[in-house]
Parts: C-alpha cells; sequence; structure tokens
C-alpha cells in the first residue's frame, strides 16, 4: 500500500513556520492584512473564503471579506480592486473565483497590484515563474512542490506527467516541476491515449475535476500520485464502488448524502508508493500557501524579502 501524504500536517509544519514570520514582522510593526474578494453565490466558494479568513485568524493575519453585489459590472469591480490596491493595509487582494458571468475575469485579475496578486495570477507573476524570477506564485501547485519536497520525494530528472492544464493548477504546477528539473509532460481532454502517458509517471498530479477518472491500470507501480481534483459525488453506487470497505466513508456519505472524490481511485494507493488523500492532501496545502503568499507580499512591498 501507498504511503499516505498527510496534507494536514504538512500544512500545519508550514503554518507554525508562518507564525515565526509574523511575530517577526510584528517587532517591526508590521502586520500582514488579506482582502478577500467574494462575489456571486457559488456554496463552494463561500466555503473556501471562509476556510482562507478562518486560517488568517489563526495566525493573525488581518483579513477582510468583501461581497459586491452578485450584479456588480466589470468596471465596478475593477474600482473595488483599485481601493485595494492603494491601501497600505492590505498586501494581498485574492480574488475568488468562479466570478459572475457578467464580469470579464482576465481584466479584473489584470487590475490586481502584481505585488499584491498572492494567488498568483496576474501575467506579471506568471512570467516570473516561467523565467524563474521572485514573485507571487499560485498556492496549489506551490503546496504540491512543498508536499513533494517535505516528503523528500525526489522530482530532479524523474518523470512528472500533469494531467490538466488550466491556469490555475496544470499550467503552474508544470512550470514548477520542469523549474524543479523534472521532465514533464502535460495531457488534457484533447490528449489521445491518456493511459500511454500516465504509466510513464514517476510523478503524475491529477488536476481535472473528474472523480476517480486515474484507475489502478493507469499508474506505474511505486509512482507518487497527487490527486488536486475536488469532485461532490452523491450518486451511491460510485461510493461504494469507490470505497467498498471504508465504513467511516460509507457513514459519511448516508448522513450527508454526498462525499468528496478526487480525481484518483482509491484503488490507485494499492499501486502508487506515495499518494494524496482526498480531503486531507493538497487542499490544507491551497490555504497554508495563501497564509504564506500574504507574508511574503508584506514583506516584499517593504523591501524586506
Ligand atoms: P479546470 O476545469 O479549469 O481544468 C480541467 C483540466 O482538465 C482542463 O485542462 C481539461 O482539459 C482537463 N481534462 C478534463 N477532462 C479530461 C479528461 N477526461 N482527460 C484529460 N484531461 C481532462 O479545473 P481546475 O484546474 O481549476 O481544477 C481541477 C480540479 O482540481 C477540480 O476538481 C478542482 O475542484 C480541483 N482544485 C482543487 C484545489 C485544491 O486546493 N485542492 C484548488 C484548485 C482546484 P482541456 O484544457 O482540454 O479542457
Amino acid at each position: 500500500m501507498a504511503t499516505i501524504l498527510d496534507g494536514n500536517r504538512i500544512a500545519s509544519e508550514i503554518k507554525e513556520e508562518i507564525a515565526v514570520g509574523i511575530k517577526q514582522l510584528a517587532k517591526e510593526g508590521i502586520r500582514p492584512g488579506l482582502a478577500a474578494v467574494l462575489t456571486g453565490n457559488d456554496p463552494a466558494s463561500e466555503v473556501y473564503v471562509r476556510s482562507k479568513v478562518r486560517a488568517c485568524e489563526e495566525l493573525g493575519i488581518y483579513s477582510e471579506k468583501i461581497t459586491p453585489a452578485d450584479c456588480i459590472s466589470t468596471d465596478e469591480m475593477l474600482t473595488v480592486i483599485a481601493r485595494l490596491n492603494e491601501r497600505e493595509d492590505i498586501d494581498g487582494i485574492l480574488v475568488q473565483l468562479p466570478l459572475p458571468p457578467q464580469i470579464d475575469a482576465k481584466r479584473v485579475l489584470l487590475g490586481v497590484l502584481p505585488q499584491k496578486d498572492v494567488d498568483g495570477f496576474h501575467p506579471l507573476n506568471v512570467g516570473n515563474l516561467s523565467t524563474q524570477r521572485p514573485g507571487l506564485t499560485p498556492c496549489t501547485p506551490a503546496g504540491i512542490i512543498e508536499i513533494l519536497k517535505r516528503s523528500e520525494i525526489e522530482i530532479a530528472g524523474r518523470s512528472a506527467v500533469v494531467l490538466g492544464r488550466s491556469d490555475i493548477v496544470g499550467k503552474p504546477i508544470a512550470m514548477m516541476l520542469l523549474n524543479q528539473n523534472a521532465t514533464v509532460t502535460v495531457c488534457h481532454s484533447r490528449t489521445v491515449d491518456l493511459p500511454a502517458y500516465t504509466r510513464t509517471a514517476d510523478i503524475l498530479v491529477a488536476a481535472i475535476g473528474k472523480a476517480a477518472l486515474v484507475t489502478p491500470e493507469m499508474v506505474k507501480p511505486g509512482a507518487t500520485v497527487i490527486d488536486v481534483g475536488i469532485n461532490r459525488v452523491m450518486d451511491k453506487k460510485r461510493i461504494e464502488e469507490f470505497f467498498p470497505n471504508d465504513s467511516k466513508r460509507l457513514d459519511q456519505f448516508a448522513a450527508k448524502g454526498s462525499t468528496l472524490v478526487g480525481d484518483v481511485h482509491p484503488r490507485v494507493a494499492e499501486v502508487a508508493g506515495a499518494i494524496t488523500p482526498v480531503p486531507g492532501g493538497v487542499g490544507p496545502l491551497t490555504i497554508a500557501m495563501l497564509m504564506s503568499n500574504t507574508v511574503k507580499a508584506a514583506r516584499m512591498r517593504r523591501g524586506l524579502a
């Protein structure tokens, strides 16, 4: 059976390190501040923003939730962002995605000052990552690199296969693995014969948003498997097939009517060398890295980095 890469434990370790950094800044009279802009009524986004605000409170980071009306226009949203760009007490601005359909998300993300872009989505930060310059990098991919490094999984010289090419996860994790000297292949919905690629992976990152798509036959024995997917499954038959002997999971499903499943089938744990669970794998790291980026932004803006 694969070693379970415990994201909660690694995230706690990182948060302890961040807390030390925050104490050092406090001595200089600096308190990092994060503004979360949440619009629309996506229940998952509300849960994510609540978790991010709670993490700020735990660490002593100032946080502010801004909730513009759902009908806000792109220009009005840009005005909200411009005000946050100007505020001295705000070091990080996160715009929770997805945005309502009337908003041009690309224009909004471009409006965030790159120095305050704690999600690492601004083209300037994307360019910094691809040219290996200092900057703010996207949280989920940065968290994956922390999992690999802190679990002493060799990256350099290994074959890494990334499933998914989104701007949020797939592309930046591919770039980060490349920067760490892996040989990287990126697959997507138009890839022909996906298993032919996945079976070559020493490190397989699945970020596609399709429950249990990666099956044991697709994985090289002993590979490290990073499961980024978060899929809410409500079909009892599928849950019984995914977790036949997991009474805790089946009880949870019976009580709630749904459960979270990654992009990787749970039976992959029988083949892989190491694997991240869902939940409790990559998710906690995403929040830890957002906190880390907020402190980094606070330092960088003041020339302390
Ligand atoms: P997107 O929907 O933006 O991208 C999905 C990618 O997967 C696309 O590139 C798509 O290809 C590819 N894809 C879809 N179906 C297939 C398939 N059958 N075979 C191969 N590739 C396929 O998703 P995100 O990157 O934003 O998120 C991916 C997953 O990760 C989601 O479940 C999301 O909830 C989760 N997530 C988890 C986070 C965490 O903190 N744990 C943070 C962010 C996301 P194409 O480009 O061709 O359409």
